[in-house]
């Protein structure tokens, strides 16, 4: 098994990205680990670029998202953790399937139409080629499982799409050059909402920074943030149907099950009848016992840059070793002279 994902270094990680998708990682890679698979993990700092950025806020940013993966248990021993701009093989592999890619296929992405609007002419040439840098990524390490959220499927398809014309055009049915990767959908992947409006995800983009815990905040902080999260006056019901009509409530079981790694239903048989003026001290001690020392190692490793810059290296020495057979492969079979 070989499992390749990425995320992408902007912004301040949060509660939601952790609990979405960063916990997963660390189970992942420890299932790939014990299975004698491999998982690659990486910082699309390319992807990066495709959008309005700013470098210095880049280069920042890309330093915190390793300190902030290692924090929350991603091991260098056992993921190979890297940024894309260090291993060149995604960029090459990218421009050897842009021969491959169509336009037709790239213009039917959704998310490059909702993200280039009705302004496509202004859009950078890079926003619209990122899928074929995404197939690249995954296409590199014969992925079999990449994990996704329902956001990025189009852009897996894309990715077989792309592999197998490739394959077709370029290679022979015995020696493909590429696997076709598959989804990985976890099996309960929690949505973390706002804590000011139960109807709007938790996000890195949203301007109220109480909306959110990010990983950072101190224990004040967090102690606030939830302290002031929006709520009814009723108490807790004991079934989860009690719900329904209270998304602010819900929001707060659910972050409470998903910290502590049990159902929304567990939590409501236990804290039932009780109102917030209980449940939120509950809520905010859970949170400081899964992300105090998280944001301990974090503070600790953001400022060791050497600590990183040695992280990154062999992560970056790894993804390159690991690559190069399929990267020669795939210059091999479009015919490329490379001495
Ligand atoms: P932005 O607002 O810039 O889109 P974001 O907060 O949505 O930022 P991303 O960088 O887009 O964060 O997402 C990183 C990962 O975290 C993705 O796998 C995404 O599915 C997951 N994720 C993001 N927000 C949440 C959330 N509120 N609940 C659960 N998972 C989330
Ligand atoms: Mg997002």
């Amino acid at each position: 098994m070989t499992v390749v994902s990425g995320i992408q270094p902007t912004g301040k990680p949060h509660l939601g990205n952790y609990l979405g998708a960063i916990r997963n990682y660390v189970k992942l890679q420890n299932e790939a680990h014990d299975s004698g698979g491999r998982c690659f993990i990486f910082l699309a700092d390319l992807h990066a670029i495709s959008m309005p950025h700013d470098p210095a806020e880049l280069h920042a940013s890309t330093l915190e998202m390793v300190a902030t993966l290692v924090a929350c248990g991603l091991d260098p021993a056992k993921a190979v953790l890297f940024n894309q701009a260090q291993v060149p093989a995604h960029s090459e592999l990218q421009w050897l399937l842009m021969g491959t890619a169509r336009m037709g296929w790239l213009n039917r992405m959704t998310q490059w139409k909702d993200k280039a609007g009705k302004n496509r002419e202004g859009q950078s040439v890079a926003l619209f080629g990122y899928p074929v840098l995404q197939a690249a990524d995954v296409l590199l390490y014969q992925a079999n499982y990449v994990p996704v959220g329902e956001d990025q499927k189009q852009h897996l398809e894309l990715a077989r799409d792309i592999a197998q014309k490739f394959n077709n055009d370029f290679a022979s049915e015995d020696a493909p050059v590429f696997t076709l990767p598959d989804p990985y959908i976890p099996k309960a992947a929690a949505r973390i909402m706002s804590l000011r409006d139960g109807s709007r995800k938790m996000s890195k983009s949203e301007p109220s920074d109480m909306s959110r815990i990010n990983l950072t905040d101190d224990a004040d902080e967090m102690a606030q943030k939830i302290k002031k999260a929006k709520t009814d006056p009723e108490p807790l019901p004991s079934e989860i149907a009690g719900l329904a009509e209270r998304p602010e409530a819900l929001n707060l079981v659910t972050i409470f099950a998903a910290l502590d790694e049990t159902t929304p239903e567990a939590v409501l048989a236990e804290h039932g009848g009780k109102g917030f003026g209980h449940f939120k001290p509950v809520l905010a001690e859970k949170l400081l016992e899964i992300l105090g020392p998280i944001r301990e190692s974090f503070v600790e490793l953001r400022q060791d840059r050497e600590v990183l810059d040695a992280i990154l290296a062999r992560g970056a020495a790894q993804a390159r070793e690991a690559s190069r057979p399929t990267l020669n492969a795939a210059y091999n079979a479009l015919g490329l002279v490379r001495g």
